[in-house]
C-alpha cells in the first residue's frame, strides 16, 4: 500500500526532472542565440531569398552581407551558425534554421 504511493511518487518526480531537464536544455540553447528571434528569423528569410536567386557559392556570402547591413557582431553569429551546421548560406538555412526552430518551441508544444 504505502509502497504503491512511493512508486507512484517517484514516477511523478522523474517525469518532473525530466521535463525540468528538458525545459533547462531548450533554454539553454535559446540563450545561445546570437540574435533575438525576430532578427534570426529576418536572417534566415533574407538568405533563403538570396539562394533563390543565385543559389549557393558553398560561403556565407549572402549570411554576411545581411549581418553587416543590419549591424549585427557578424563574428559571434557565424560561430553559433557554424556550431549548428551552418557552415554556408544554404546550411545556414536547412540546419541552423532548423536548429533554432526545434529550440525556440515553448515547452509543451512539441
Ligand atoms: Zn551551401
Amino acid at each position: 500500500m504505502t509502497s504503491n504511493i512511493t512508486q507512484g511518487s517517484m514516477d511523478d518526480k522523474k517525469r518532473e526532472l525530466k521535463k525540468r531537464w528538458k525545459k533547462a536544455e531548450r533554454d539553454a540553447a535559446r540563450s545561445a542565440f546570437p540574435l533575438h528571434d525576430d532578427k534570426l528569423e529576418a536572417l534566415f528569410d533574407a538568405v533563403e531569398m538570396a539562394l533563390e536567386d543565385a543559389g549557393c557559392d558553398h560561403s556565407l556570402r549572402a549570411t554576411t552581407e545581411w549581418l553587416s547591413a543590419n549591424g549585427v557582431d557578424i563574428g559571434a553569429v557565424v560561430v553559433w551558425l557554424e556550431n549548428n551546421g551552418g557552415f554556408c548560406d544554404c546550411e545556414v538555412v536547412a540546419n541552423a534554421r532548423d536548429h533554432w526552430e526545434e529550440s525556440r518551441r515553448l515547452p509543451g508544444i512539441s
